[in-house]
């Protein structure tokens, strides 16, 4: 309990940022702090949505899930795959489009590094509408390959972001009001 209090003592809200009416939710003083980065990424070990015989490969998405995704993998002895933002990789890639808010995105993967059958337990910071996530699974539909799960740390209650994800298992470490 004191380990919890002190992790969630290190997350922020930033009320304006990026934009006017939005809460910005921010872990990042948490990596600067040895102590509870280690408890961040056991907490995230501990609360797996699956077993670990059920994924292949954790998928990070760009960039907040890089930050916990590639040490939660470390961990647990599973390969990592940067799902990043459209124009970065290398071909050949996989490129899915997404809608957001306002506008649209995308995002990437290696062709070379995801191949049929193969299954990904996908990591970020925090979902919100879930439209990033749901990118991520149509991402790896794409390769013939399969959303094993989801794992975040934070999710904006009152957003529908899990009826996005359809019925994948899903993991969430906080959920903010
Ligand atoms: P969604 O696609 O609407 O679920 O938004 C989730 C994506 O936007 C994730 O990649 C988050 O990192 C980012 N995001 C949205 N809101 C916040 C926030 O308040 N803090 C940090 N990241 C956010």
């Amino acid at each position: 309990e004191g380990d919890r209090n002190y992790l969630i003592s290190l997350f922020r809200t930033i009320p304006g940022f990026p934009a006017k009416n939005i809460l910005f939710r921010d872990f990042v003083p948490v990596l600067a702090d040895a102590r509870a980065y280690a408890l961040l990424i056991n907490a995230l070990a501990q609360a797996l949505p699956v077993s670990l015989d059920d994924f292949d490969y954790i998928g990070g998405l760009e960039s907040r899930g890089f930050l916990i995704g590639a040490p939660l993998a470390l961990k647990l002895g599973k390969g990592f795959i940067p799902f990043r933002k459209a124009g970065k990789l290398p071909p050949e890639v996989y490129h899915q489009e997404y809608t957001l808010e306002y506008g649209k995105a995308a995002i990437e993967i290696e062709k070379n590094t995801i191949h049929k059958g193969d299954r990904v337990l996908i990591v970020d910071d925090l979902i919100a509408t879930g439209g990033t996530a749901a990118a991520a699974e149509d991402l790896l539909k794409q390769a013939g390959a399969h959303v094993a799960g989801y794992s975040f740390v934070m999710e904006l209650d009152g957003l529908p972001g899990r009826r996005a994800l359809g019925d994948h298992p899903i993991s969430v470490l906080m959920g903010m009001p």
